[in-house]
């Protein structure tokens, strides 16, 4: 599915990423320390990643004069998020390799193809139906019975557009809350845990898993992430074993990651892919010998992948926009408490709540008191006000 250009990119050569956010910076920012020139592709100039590239094209990412310039300056090209036209992808591919494929995109940035994809290849998730009409979710409540979650099929990240349905009388205020777009319902999963796997693949196949993370969320936003996760050898090898299957299956180029959910049984259901880089791989710029930006780089440019073995256990803490509510937050209070915290902004104007703004990571050999330290380092940041979160 990706683009069949071969690819040999060493340094300064100009590689491109698609998108404007925290994850195309971090992209610019690995392919930097390695010598690339790197640039993007971005809706406008204030965007985190526009403020570090070498070069960027400001525009929206369908317009035809603008794919025609990003596509004059970026040697490759890749994306930081799944949410890009695939004509514009496609079309992309038949002037520079575009990595991850424009097809792997299409599969991923759709839960009903996505879904239908999961089926196909038997890989394990929780029981689903499309939902494309009303009458199609009240037979998607029979078949997969209630509790279920209503997720719409595209534009759907961080909990945004997904809603609960408990009971049947429940269906009709569900369907019009969600604007009667297509849907999958998916039933609802008891899980233990949420784990995540980030995977890397090369075109010649040669593919890399880093650790297991551990997730947890808050009001359906990545709060924090520690690796290793504390699973166990068994979920933990089959959990790699799995992404590295599906970026096998997807014939993935580039980085892949898979969100799984953990059940009382240890049995693992794939609950999302995102065909690029993670915020649960975040800690790896400080924890992996390879980073996953760097994995991205390397995949992209056809560099040999780097080992992503864990140097220690790390936990990562999300810093959203809520923690400006009453102003800036005491940065030097949270760093002075703790010489390990290293801290990232996303240089993001405006800091609203539920607004990814940053993060925080720190190493320690063991994962729970690495969260410990982290999640202490995020309260000073308000603690002088008295309304730290944990
Ligand atoms: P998603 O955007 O699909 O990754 O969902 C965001 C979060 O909502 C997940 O990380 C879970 O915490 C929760 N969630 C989503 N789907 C389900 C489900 N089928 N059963 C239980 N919790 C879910």
């Amino acid at each position: 599915m990706s683009s069949g250009l071969p690819v040999s990119l060493d340094p300064p050569a100009s590689l491109g990423v698609i998108g404007g956010g925290q994850l195309g910076r971090m992209f610019i920012q690995a392919a930097q320390r390695m010598g690339y020139r790197a640039g993007v592709l971005a809706a406008s100039e204030d965007e985190p990643a526009v403020q570090v590239a070498d070069w960027a094209v400001i525009a929206p990412s369908d317009r035809l004069s603008a794919l025609h310039s990003f596509a004059d300056q970026a040697e490759a090209i890749t994306v930081e998020f799944e949410n890009v036209s695939a004509p514009a992808l496609r079309w992309l591919s038949g002037k520079r390799p575009v990595r991850p494929g424009w097809k792997t995109v299409w599969v991923s940035q759709n839960r009903l193809r996505e879904k239908s994809f999961l089926t196909r290849h038997k890989i394990p998730h929780a029981p689903w139906r499309p939902v494309r009409s009303e009458p199609e979710l009240a037979l998607a409540i029979r078949a997969v019975g209630l509790p279920l979650v209503l997720k719409t099929a595209s534009s759907g990240y961080d909990g945004k557009g997904q809603v609960r349905v408990e009971r049947a009388e429940d269906a009709h205020s569900a369907w019009l809350s969600l604007g009667q777009v297509a849907c999958v319902a998916e039933a609802w999963v008891d899980f233990e845990s949420e784990i995540s796997v980030v995977v890397a693949r090369g075109a010649d196949g040669a593919a890399q898993a880093f650790p297991v993370g551990l997730n947890r969320h808050r009001s359906h936003i990545l709060d924090s992430t520690v690796m290793p996760a504390p699973v166990g050898p068994i979920v933990t090898l089959e959990a790699q074993t799995l992404a590295l299957s599906v970026a096998q299956a997807l014939e993935l180029v580039g980085v892949l990651t898979v969100e799984y959910f953990v059940t009382a049984t240890g049995d693992l259901l794939v609950n999302e892919l995102a065909p690029r880089p993670h915020n649960s791989g975040h800690l790896t710029i400080e924890a992996a010998t390879t980073s996953q930006f760097e994995q991205q780089v390397r995949t992209l440019s056809g560099l040999p992948l780097g080992t992503s073995d864990l140097i220690r256990p790390a936990a990562m803490v999300n810093l959203l926009g809520d923690l400006w509510a009453d102003g800036e937050p005491d940065w030097s209070s949270a760093l002075r408490s703790d010489g390990g915290i290293k801290l990232h902004l996303y240089g993001k104007k405006g800091a609203s709540p539920g607004r990814k703004m940053g993060h925080l990571t720190v190493l320690d050999p063991d994962p729970e008191m690495a969260l410990d330290r982290v999640q202490a380092a995020r309260r000073a940041l308000t603690a002088r006000r008295g309304n730290g979160s944990p």
